[in-house]
This record gives structure tokens, C-alpha cells and sequence, in this order.
């Protein structure tokens, strides 16, 4: 989308690429695309029937029916959106520790999915409206939880611009706490 458009507020809610965008409106944002991968097992023989975090490995086991999806790995990674068929490895290899009765070879590079977690320095998201313009609202930088706390982020946006009463404290979030 291009061009002028005439508008109340502005919400800078674009995940990884958010430090780009706030770039455009003059703001310095410090944030970091985490990129993370995850591919999918058809009709797993005998699946897992219960999801599972393998920690040291730092990766994910989600049952789906008959297929099984791992998920995992951290690459600072800015918004490259490139696969990285290391880190893939890495989750395959870890599989193998955790799971011996399954087997898992490499997938095609054109089975893996990918995903960047915008990360800020500090963990905690960036929420609030900026000092410089009254009227935009930054609402990124949650990391590996933005799934999780989506629909608290979304009632707090919406409070800042309705400007009625938060329903929490909002400072450690403040967008310019690293400028
Ligand atoms: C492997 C993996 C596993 C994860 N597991 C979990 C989990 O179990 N639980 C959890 O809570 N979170 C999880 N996450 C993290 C979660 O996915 C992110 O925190 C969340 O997606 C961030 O949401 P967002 O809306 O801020 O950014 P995104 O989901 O990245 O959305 C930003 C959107 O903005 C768009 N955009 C960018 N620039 C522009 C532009 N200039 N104009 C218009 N649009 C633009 C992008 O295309 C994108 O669609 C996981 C992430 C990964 C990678």
C-alpha cells in the first residue's frame, strides 16, 4: 500500500520488521528479528499424544492428529528471512535424543517454515504511545510470547486510543525506555 492517507492514529504493530517502520516516522527502536523454524511429520506410526518442550534442546513437540510439528531455535537474524539448514539440523539431531522411537531425516529445504519473534533487548514488549507524536502507538517487540499475550496487547492498545483508564501500569513497556 502507497500514497497519502489522512488518518486519526497510527499503530506500529509490524512484528520484526517494526523498528523499519518506526524508522520511517523518525523513531529509533531497538529490535531484533529472532528467527525460529519448524516442519511437520505426515501420519506419525504410534504419534506422541502429548506436547512437549525439550529444553535443553530448545525445541518443540505438537502432536496434530497424525502428524507431529517441532519447532525451535533462537537466530538473531534481523528480518533475513533465509533457512538456515544448520539450525535445522539442530532440532533434528535433538529429536533423535528425545523421541528414539521416531524416526526424523532432514526435511527439503521447502518443507520448513519459518518465523521471526520481534525481540526486543530487555524481553518486554514495546506498548505505549511514542514521545514524539501523540497520536501513534507502538505495539511490538513480544518476542517467543507474542501469541500469548496478542489479546492483552490488543485491550491495551485500545485503551491508549480511546484514552480511557489502563487496565495495568504500562511504564516498563514505555517504547523510548532504550533511546
Ligand atoms: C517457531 C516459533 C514458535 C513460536 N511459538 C510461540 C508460542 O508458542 N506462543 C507465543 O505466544 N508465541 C510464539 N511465537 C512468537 C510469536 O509468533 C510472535 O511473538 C508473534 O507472531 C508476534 O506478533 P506480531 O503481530 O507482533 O508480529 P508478526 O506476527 O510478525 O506480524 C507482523 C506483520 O506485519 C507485517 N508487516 C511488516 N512490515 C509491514 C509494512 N511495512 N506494512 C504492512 N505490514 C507489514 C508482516 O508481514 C507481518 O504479517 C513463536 C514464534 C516462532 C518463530
Amino acid at each position: 500500500m502507497s500514497g497519502d492517507y489522512s488518518v486519526d492514529a497510527v499503530v506500529v504493530a509490524g512484528g520484526a520488521w517494526s523498528a523499519v517502520i518506526a524508522q520511517q516516522l523518525g523513531l529509533t527502536l531497538s529490535l531484533q528479528g529472532g528467527k525460529g523454524y519448524s516442519f511437520m511429520l505426515r501420519n506419525v506410526p504410534n504419534n506422541v499424544r502429548v506436547p512437549a518442550i525439550m529444553l535443553e534442546a530448545r525445541a518443540t513437540a505438537t502432536p496434530m492428529g497424525t502428524d507431529l510439528r517441532f519447532a525451535g531455535t533462537l537466530e538473531v537474524s534481523g528480518t533475513d528471512m533465509t533457512v538456515n539448514m544448520n539450525r535445522v539440523r539442530g532440532i533434528v539431531q535433538s529429536i533423535n535424543k528425545y523421541y528414539p522411537d521416531i524416526s526424523v531425516d532432514m526435511p527439503a529445504v521447502d518443507k520448513v517454515w519459518r518465523g521471526l519473534r520481534p525481540c526486543s533487548p530487555d524481553g518486554l514488549p514495546y506498548i505505549g504511545r511514542t514521545e514524539h507524536y501523540d497520536n501513534v502507538v507502538l505495539a511490538t517487540g513480544h518476542g517467543m510470547m507474542g501469541l500469548s499475550l496478542g489479546p492483552a496487547t490488543g485491550k491495551l492498545v485500545s485503551e491508549l486510543l480511546d484514552d480511557s483508564v489502563r487496565s495495568m501500569d504500562i511504564a516498563a513497556f514505555k517504547p523510548e525506555r532504550f533511546a
